[in-house]
């Protein structure tokens, strides 16, 4: 095996490729090979008895079928949240309200394990990200949030929060219980009952979680989960008896969205698509910025609305960052993502594979220079090698559209006023990290980059007392902490 400049690295590189296989069983999924639509308390089936199959990336195989709603069941739905909202739950002392949220939240806990096996079988991320971030994140929203329900005239003194009455929310695939949970249990605690569209290829968790609710005993109509394509959440936003809708998705259905909103008196929040910059000083810890990349970029195998997908390096350090970059890469470990060594999983669909893959191609025309690790990938299934490209022209399509996987795009800077006005120059402004010494340089950046969040020394760090949301084409509206609670409220 050649050797590198960086033994150290090459030694921890070997012996990542000989770990023994780690896998997580299946045994505890408890996938049905159906699911109806969750409506009023109960599991219904579609109005039209079509159903359509939830894959398992990573394999290929079928792991089961799921309902798809029409416009009439969408209508079902908002008439039972509805009902319940008028009858039950605006009613309900918020006390009461509460301790449903809770309960929630004790019970996405006990199912933990399963929760997480079922996400990573039906979305391909790593076993690791499902049982230590995506499932505990859940609950502590649905903890968080519950604290919250009784307490909403210290949240707003003086004023008088009412909810705004039903709620449609629709969600994407990167993080599908996650997602759920920072939709519901903001609008539950405020008094709103929820109709939720989840993400076509991860729809899993989200019938799981309906089970909990239904086990939890949340008065029928409450919540209710209704499972479909494009078209099912397009009729949820046009349904005349929706006050709210709550979105998380892509730049393009945020514009559909909220033109079909457009002279109605739904109040709309739209968590777009993002493309942050991560801006890497000389004076930085590099090792740590360092793995600050790595996870900025390759969590999740990229497909984070808010990854750090544009490195900026300031250039008397370029060198040792791309070098020592390279070398981390080759050891990560990229495959099957029910293995708990594994790094980075499988990419959710076959479209998403073959979107990158255009990126990539665009890239390489374009002559930047390209670098993927050189691991081996599974003989099946959609994978892809994490890749970065160096000295990227900022006008170029790498640098400026979301790619939405596990490629990096590299540029250098000299200035401080340079990288704000290069981090500034792209239409999305989700999130950013900063890497410096100086906490001086933190906060004049921090005040000048035009991001929702910038973390400094850090990245992805995510906690439900902290809001999170967009400028620019990243959207409007905050969730998480307390401003996720004005998203869910009239005065
Ligand atoms: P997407 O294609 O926009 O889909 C999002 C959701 O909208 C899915 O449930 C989708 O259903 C549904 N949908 C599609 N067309 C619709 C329409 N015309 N009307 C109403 N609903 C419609 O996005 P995605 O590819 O699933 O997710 C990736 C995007 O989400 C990325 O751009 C990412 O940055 C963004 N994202 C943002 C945040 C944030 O907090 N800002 C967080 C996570 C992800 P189907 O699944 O059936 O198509
Ligand atoms: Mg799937």
């Amino acid at each position: 095996m050649a050797r590198t400049r960086n033994n150290t690295l090459k030694l921890k590189f070997d012996s990542a490729r000989k770990l023994s296989p780690a896998p997580e069983s299946k045994g505890a999924a408890k996938i049905k090979p159906r699911y109806d639509l969750f409506i009023n308390g109960k599991f219904e089936k579609p109005s039209n008895k079509k159903y359509f199959s939830t894959t398992n990336p990573a394999t290929g195989e079928k792991l089961s079928e799921v309902a798809d709603a029409n416009a009439s069941d969408v209508d079902k739905a908002v008439k039972a949240a509805r009902v319940a909202y008028e009858k039950v739950w605006k009613k309900m002392p918020a006390t009461e309200r509460a301790k449903y949220v809770y309960r929630i939240a004790r019970m996405v806990q006990e199912r933990a394990r399963e929760l997480a096996i079922v996400e990573t079988m039906d979305g391909g991320k790593p076993i690791r990200e499902s049982r230590d971030f995506d499932i505990p994140t859940a609950a502590n929203h649905f903890f968080y949030y519950a604290g919250w329900a009784d307490k909403l005239e210290y949240a707003f003194p003086n004023r008088n929060a009412k909810p705004l009455g039903v709620a449609g929310q629709i969600i994407p695939w990167n993080f599908p219980l996650l997602m759920a949970a920072w939709k519901i249990a903001p609008a539950l605690a405020t008094g709103n009952t929820v109709v939720l569209k989840p993400a076509e290829t991860t729809p899993l968790t989200a019938m799981h979680l309906a089970e909990i609710i239904q086990e939890a005993d949340l008065p029928p109509g409450v919540v209710n989960i209704i499972t479909g394509a494009g078209a099912t959440g397009a009729a949820l936003v046009k349904h005349p008896d929706v006050n709210k809708i709550a979105f998380t998705g892509s730049t393009d259905v945020g514009k559909i969205i909220q033109r079909s909103v457009a002279d109605t008196n739904k109040k709309i929040t739209l968590e777009l698509g993002g493309k942050a910059p991560n801006i890497i000083f000389d004076d930085a810890p590099i090792d740590q910025a360092v793995e600050g990349i790595v996870n900025g970029i390759f969590f999740n195998q990229g497909h984070v609305c808010c990854a750090g997908s544009r490195l900026y390096v300031q250039e008397s350090v370029m060198d040792e960052v791309v070098r020592k970059l390279k070398d981390r890469m080759d050891t990560l470990i990229v495959g099957d993502p029910m293995d708990k060594n594994t790094d980075i999983g499988a990419i959710n669909s076959k479209q998403q594979l073959d979107k990158i893959n255009e990126y990539i191609k665009i890239g390489i025309n374009e002559g930047y220079d390209m670098y993927q690790s050189n691991c081996s990938l599974p003989g099946r299934g959609l994978f892809l090698r994490p890749t970065i490209f160096t000295h990227v022209a900022q006008s170029s399509r790498i640098a400026q559209e979301e790619i939405f996987g596990p490629v990096l795009t590299i540029q250098t800077f000299r200035t401080d006023d340079e990288v704000i006005q290069k981090a500034n120059n792209n239409p999305y402004g989700l999130s950013a990290g900063v890497w410096t010494d100086k906490g001086s340089k933190i906060f004049n950046l921090t005040t000048k980059l035009r991001a929702g969040v910038v973390w400094a020394n850090t990245f992805n760090k995510f906690d439900p007392t902290s809001p999170f949301g967009g400028y620019k084409e990243s959207g409007y509206g905050r969730e998480g902490g307390l401003h996720g609670l004005s998203a869910y409220i009239s005065f």
